[in-house]
Order: structure tokens, then C-alpha cells, then sequence
């Protein structure tokens, strides 16, 4: 796929009913966060944001919904133990801070699912544990086990040992994957747009909000770079790319604020 798409008179701009009508069937979810978002542009953790995602998976597992949670952000956590100002250039300082920061990102999950009783796991994968039919099976096992006792997963990258997610990516493609492995009935990835648009929202004014892209579909409907805040990685042409990996495995996606 190219690094940027351009809309096409057939973007959906209106979701159709029977999409919808399937996502209200949806009963596995897999939750992505990205450093973004948990950061809300700033260079550290957004405290309040992320109660708040805590407090709508409660929700969702309240209301019948198994939950997996596929967040970044342990780099994000780090920096701001180590004093960096700035997300650091090169990938050995990237993975530093990220193992400075993962139980430190842990712990404020910990601390904002603590008031509704929430039990966390915590796992932290890579790409190639999915490659390999051994560890792609453990890992499954893990986490069907730990739905099955009401535990919530949350899921990170394994940043010591693969660069994957924080070279390009911010845990997208991660999140496809899981989605894949868990046979969920949803994908959402949460960003700090609207969703799809049909251009550049924050330069286009005339850019709208795309509700809906066909699984089969060939054309070329929407905007999408790699453009984001410099917190994380990616932007919305991963997060694409991970719709269309999920979508392959028949699982819809949401991409929305
Ligand atoms: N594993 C990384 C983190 O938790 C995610 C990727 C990124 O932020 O670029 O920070």
C-alpha cells in the first residue's frame, strides 16, 4: 500500500445498517492504544485519559464483553523516568526507556482498574511469537485462560527483544495480530482522530469523516500517511494496514477518537 491514498466517489460516508447490527453481536473485542492517545500530545502519560479508557472497558466487560487491551506507551512512561525531553532517536534507547516504563505504565493500569476490582495480566509479545505454531499456541492458551478466569490482558510489545512496533507501527499491526489469534468479533483502534477521512483533516477543511470501507473493496478511498504527533509511530496508514489484516481474517475494525 502506498504511504498515502486519496478518496474515491465510493468512501462510504454514511455507515450502513448491517454493519452496525454485526458490531452490536460483537462479544471478544480487542482495545488498541497508542502513545498518543495515552499521551494526548504531551510527553508524558495522560492520567485522566487513561482512567477513562479503563472506565469504558469496565463498562464493556460489565456489559458481557470479553476485553483484551493492546496498549503502548511504555517508552512514553520511561522518558519521563529518565529525564528524556524528547522520544529518543535510536532503538536501543527506545527499548531502555521502554523497560524502564513498562511497569511503570503497568502500574497507573493497576491503579485506574483498582476501584472496579479489575484483575490484569500483563503479556508482551512479538511479531514472531505469531510465526512460531509453539509459541503462537501458548500464547493463546495464556490468554483464553486468562478470559476465562475475568482477567484483562493487556498487551505490549516485547521492545528488548523486537523493534518491530517501535521502528513503524505504535502496536497497529500487534493489534491485527491479536485480534487474528483470539478470533475476535471486533478490532478497535483508538487514535487521535475521528476515524478515516477523505483528506488531511487537520490541513483540508473540506475533509470528511469516511463511516465505512467495504471488506472487498479494491478502490482507493480514503487519506492515510503516516503523519502523527511524534509520540508514537505510525499514524493512520498502520492502522489501515491493520483493518486490512484483520478484515482478511473476516474481523471488522473501528478506527475512532
Ligand atoms: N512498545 C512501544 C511502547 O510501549 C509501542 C510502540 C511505540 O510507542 O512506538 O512505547
Amino acid at each position: 500500500m502506498s504511504r498515502a491514498e486519496r478518496s474515491s466517489p465510493d468512501a462510504r460516508v454514511a455507515p450502513s445498517t448491517g454493519l452496525r447490527a454485526g458490531l452490536r453481536e460483537a462479544k471478544r473485542l480487542v482495545v488498541k492504544v497508542g502513545s498518543a492517545v495515552l499521551s494526548k500530545g504531551d510527553i508524558a502519560l495522560h492520567q485522566a485519559t487513561l482512567e477513562r479508557i479503563c472506565r469504558e472497558l469496565v463498562w464493556l466487560r460489565k456489559e458481557g464483553y470479553q476485553v483484551v487491551l493492546v496498549s503502548s506507551g511504555a517508552i512514553l512512561a520511561g522518558m519521563g523516568r529518565l529525564g528524556l525531553t524528547e522520544r529518543p532517536g535510536s532503538i536501543p534507547l527506545k527499548q531502555a526507556a521502554a523497560a524502564v516504563g513498562q511497569s511503570l505504565l503497568m502500574r497507573h493500569y493497576e491503579e485506574a482498574f483498582a476501584p472496579y476490582g479489575q484483575k490484569l495480566g500483563q503479556l508482551l509479545l512479538t511479531q514472531e511469537d505469531f510465526r512460531s505454531r509453539y509459541r503462537y499456541l501458548n500464547a493463546r492458551n495464556t490468554l483464553f485462560t486468562l478470559l476465562h478466569l475475568g482477567v484483562l490482558p493487556i498487551i505490549n510489545e516485547n521492545d528488548t527483544v523486537a523493534v518491530e512496533e517501535i521502528k513503524f507501527g505504535d502496536n497497529d499491526h500487534l493489534s491485527a495480530l491479536v485480534a487474528t489469534l483470539l478470533g475476535a468479533d471486533l478490532l478497535v483502534i483508538l487514535t487521535d482522530l475521528d476515524g478515516l477521512y477523505t483528506a488531511d483533516p487537520r490541513r483540508d477543511p473540506n475533509a470528511r469523516l469516511v463511516h465505512e470501507v467495504p471488506r472487498r473493496s479494491t478502490g482507493l478511498h480514503f487519506w492515510a500517511d503516516d503523519s502523527g504527533t511524534g509520540l508514537g509511530t505510525g499514524g493512520m496508514v498502520t492502522k489501515v494496514e491493520a483493518a486490512r489484516a484483520a478484515a482478511a481474517s473476516g474481523i471488522p475494525t473501528i478506527i475512532a477518537n
